[in-house]
C-alpha cells in the first residue's frame, strides 16, 4: 500500500479549456491498471473545448453544479452526488454553469502513452449559453 500526500494543482492549458480550470492528479495510469483520475475544478463560464475519450468517461461531480453536453443537443445539468458516463468516441464538453462552480472526479482508462483524449475546438459563447435552457 501506498499513500499519495496532496499533489500540486496545475491550471488546465488554454489549449484545450476556455475560461480557469484547475486540475488536480488523483492517479497516473500504471500498468496493469489503465485508470487515470484526476480532480477538476471549474470557476464560472469554464469548460472544456469539444472532445472524446477513447475508452470512454466517467465524471463523479464533488462540488456545485454544471453541465455535460453532446453533439446531437443533449445536455445533462449535474450536481453534487452525480456521476454522467460518456461513451468511447462520443464527442462532448463538460463545465460549470455561466453562475456556480463545479468540481468533479474525472475518470478515464489511458495507455502507456497517451489518456486516450482527442481535443477538438472551443465551446462557442452561443453553444454554452444554449446549455442553460437545461434545468
Ligand atoms: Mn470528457
Amino acid at each position: 500500500m501506498e499513500r499519495t500526500t496532496v499533489n500540486d494543482t496545475a491550471k488546465a492549458p488554454a489549449a484545450a479549456f476556455t475560461g480557469d480550470v484547475y486540475v488536480t492528479p488523483i492517479k497516473k495510469a500504471e500498468p496493469p491498471s489503465r485508470l487515470i483520475a484526476s480532480l477538476v475544478r471549474f470557476t464560472p463560464g469554464a469548460r472544456t473545448h469539444w472532445h472524446s475519450h477513447a475508452g470512454g468517461q466517467t465524471l463523479h461531480v464533488t462540488e456545485g453544479i454544471g453541465y455535460v453536453a453532446g453533439r446531437d443537443g443533449q445536455v445533462i445539468r449535474m450536481r453534487a452526488g452525480d456521476t454522467v458516463w460518456t461513451p468511447p468516441g462520443e464527442e462532448h464538453w463538460h463545465g460549470g454553469t455561466s453562475t456556480t462552480c463545479m468540481s468533479h472526479i474525472a475518470m478515464l482508462e489511458g495507455t502507456d502513452d497517451s489518456d486516450g483524449t482527442t481535443w477538438l475546438e472551443p465551446v462557442t459563447d452561443e453553444q454554452y449559453t444554449a446549455a442553460h435552457q437545461q434545468r
